[in-house]
């Protein structure tokens, strides 16, 4: 049978822009279709507004801290509306960028919502037709999830928090994972009053203990207000604010409310269950190692598979598909030792095994701990203190983890992956020469194993 294309994407985002591009670079006939910005999640209102925003709102601590060291910063103001037009311009400039790169790899592009009509065939909505393929790769990402309350019609998701006309006095945020945490840093640093609010005891579900409990202490000793085990009833608008009352009857009033509760991959009326596609509970496309759903011609990668929702992990993907499809050189994904960041204030960052996962998967294990004040703090007078953490395999050597609290812990863990990945043991961190003054040499002479007290 004759297709039109070796290769249909459906998904302009970080998982598809990469997988058609590289495809298409073996030669084969690849196109592609974006129903909203080329770029998806990440550039347009994820991970780049998300960072550069989060640069904006740390110049107040930058300001305070100069003091110590002799400046005097006068007259310094804030203008929400120019940092949040310069962070739409950057979006629509890499936008562009994404698209032209799929132009010069000679990717046919569709502006258009696509959905399947069977293991070979995409009907292209906006031109109302189909095309046919020879694989299909789905990669339509995620979408906020927002449960059904009453006064859900006042709720902002991280979609909109990009693009608010002004800032709001106050805001509550409802959700205690990392997308939450991240703005609650960029809202709090931008002079906005905020509330987190939580179901659990503790934030960052999945994450170390210890930085799950030490971010929450940083975060309330900076003024943010930490709200746990509490559940919102309803949410009422009354003199152009938001009241939220709770179900044990408190009541909370705030300019604005976010929900940052997880996401859902976007697999609804897309016509996968009709082609024979077979999704998880939270309607993620099931896939095996290769990123290959039940039907054989079609392969799903990125947030919509919701293995692990990170940029890299769908670019990863993406390229482990065009490997196995197209190079004839079947590579699984390997989904272990993934360095993460939240860029909370302050940041958290982490590689490898959490202390309760390598309890559960080693027999013994041993704890290095660090605490201490980074030197530039101490004429700062700021009290922040930097938190790292190593998880070792006690008979092997083996480091397993790697968990860091503070200034640049994003850039080191990125660093860390690589020998932790390639088994690097506790002796190997020992005999490595400490870079003096630095932040990061204390993972190199953490040399008492941290023993619990007895209470
Ligand atoms: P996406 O990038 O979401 O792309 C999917 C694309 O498909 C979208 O452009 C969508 O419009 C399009 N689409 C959907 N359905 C159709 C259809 N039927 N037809 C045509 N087109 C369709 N990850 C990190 O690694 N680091 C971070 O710091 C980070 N920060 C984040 C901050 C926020 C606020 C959010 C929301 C996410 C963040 N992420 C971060 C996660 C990251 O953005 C995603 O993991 C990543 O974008 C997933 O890529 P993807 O290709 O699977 O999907």
């Amino acid at each position: 049978m004759l297709f039109d294309y070796d290769l249909f994407v459906i998904g302009g985002g970080s998982g598809g822009v990469r997988a058609a591009r590289m495809a298409a670079g073996t030669g084969a006939r690849v196109a592609i279709a974006e129903e909203f910005r080329f770029g998806g999640t990440c550039v347009i209102r994820g991970c780049v507004p998300k960072k550069l925003l989060v640069y904006g709102s740390r110049f107040p601590l930058e300001f305070e801290d100069a003091k110590g060291f002799g400046w005097t910063i006068e007259g310094a103001s804030f203008d929400w509306a120019t940092l949040r037009d310069n962070v739409q311009r950057e979006v629509a400039r890499l936008s562009v960028i994404y698209e032209g790169v799929l132009e010069r790899a000679g990717v046919e592009r569709f502006h258009s919502r696509a959905v399947l009509e069977g293991p070979h065939i995409v009907r292209l909505l906006a031109e109302n037709r189909t095309v046919t393929a020879k694989t299909i790769l789905v990669a339509t990402g995620s979408w906020p999830f927002i449960p059904h309350i009453h006064g859900r019609e006042h709720i902002i998701s991280s979609n909109e928090a990009f693009t608010l006309d002004t800032l709001p006095r106050s805001i509550a945020i409802v959700g205690g994972g990392y997308i939450g945490l991240e703005f609650a840093g960029i809202f709090h640093g931008l002079g906005v009053d905020v509330t987190v609010i939580y179901r659990g005891d503790r934030i960052l579900r999945g994450f170390d203990e210890d930085l799950r409990i030490g971010l929450t202490e940083a975060m309330q000793a900076q003024g943010i207000h930490m709200l746990p085990n509490k559940y919102l009833a309803r949410i009422e608008e009354s003199a152009g604010e938001k009241l939220i009352v709770f179900e044990d009857g408190s009541e909370l009033r705030v300019g604005c409310v976010m929900y940052a509760t997880g996401r859902i991959p976007l697999t609804d009326n897309m016509g996968l269950m009709e082609a024979g596609v077979k999704l998880g509970l939270e309607g993620e496309i099931l896939v095996d190692r290769y990123s290959r759903s039940s039907v054989e011609t079609i392969y799903a990668v990125g947030d919509v598979t919701d293995r692990l929702n990170l940029t890299p992990v769908a670019i990863d993907e993406a390229m482990r598909f065009v490997d196995t499809v197209f190079r004839d050189k079947p590579t699984p994904v390997d989904h272990t030792f993934v360095p993460t960041a939240v860029f909370s204030y302050p940041e958290l960052a982490t590689v490898g095994l959490t202390e309760a996962q390598a309890r559960e998967q080693f027999a013994e294990i041993d704890i290095y701990k660090a605490s201490f004040r980074p030197m530039k703090y101490v004429l700062a007078q700021r009290h922040e203190r930097m938190l790292m953490k190593l998880i070792v395999d006690t008979r092997s050597d083996r480091v397993l983890g790697c968990h860091i609290m503070g200034p640049d812990a994003a850039e080191m863990a990125q660093i860390l992956a690589i020998p932790l990945r390639l088994g690097v043991k506790k002796a190997d961190f020992d005999a490595t020469m400490a870079l003096h003054p630095s932040i990061a040499e204390e993972l190199v002479t953490m040399r008492e194993k941290w023993v619990p007290s007895a209470n």
